[in-house]
């Protein structure tokens, strides 16, 4: 059952990933999702940029592919990694999963932020991660949920990113 080929895409093959990020909120600091610099009161507090999209984005490939997930790539005590654009960890992922035969087919986002309203910032967003994963941006979904004002999200004290993923094998 288990052999060599089991790490590497078939022809034909697909995969699906899941991801997930969170970040505190802090007033003053630069809010940025997908690469996208969103005028906001507070944003993330990072070791990185704390691109929450790209973050969970990131670790949704490398699961669709069996691999380590970001945290252990990116150490976050590695001075190499310190503000690093996440745009950056994006082309590191996409060349490992790369590597392993296998390429985004199509991805869905749910954002989760009290404020500021994202929906204004929806298209740019999906225009970035389209150049970024070379996909439609038909093949990707992107929603924005408030907190209700409840809980962590809605008293403003993190921004939370879930992210699916399907693969597609290089090969087809
Ligand atoms: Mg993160």
């Amino acid at each position: 059952m288990t052999n060599s080929s089991d790490e590497s895409a078939a022809v034909g093959q697909i995969r699906v990933g899941i991801g997930t990020d969170r970040h505190r909120l802090e007033s003053g600091r630069p809010l940025i999702l997908a690469g996208v610099e969103i005028p906001s009161p507070h944003g993330p507090v990072a070791h990185s940029d704390g691109d929450v999209i790209l973050h969970a984005l990131s670790d949704a490939l490398l699961g669709a592919a069996g691999s380590e997930d970001i945290g252990t790539i990116f150490e976050d005590t590695d001075p190499r990694w310190k503000d690093l654009p996440s745009r950056r960890i994006v082309e590191e992922v996409l060349r490992t999963i790369g590597e392993l035969g296998w390429k985004p087919h199509n991805i869905d986002l749910v954002v989760h932020l009290e404020k500021p309203k994202l929906a204004e910032h929806r298209e740019s967003i999906r225009q970035q991660l389209s150049e970024m994963l070379s996909i439609e941006p038909g093949a990707i979904g992107m929603k924005a949920k408030t907190g209700e004002g409840v809980g962590p999200v809605g008293e403003s004290l993190v921004i939370e990113a879930l992210a699916v993923v399907q693969l597609k094998s290089t090969e087809e």
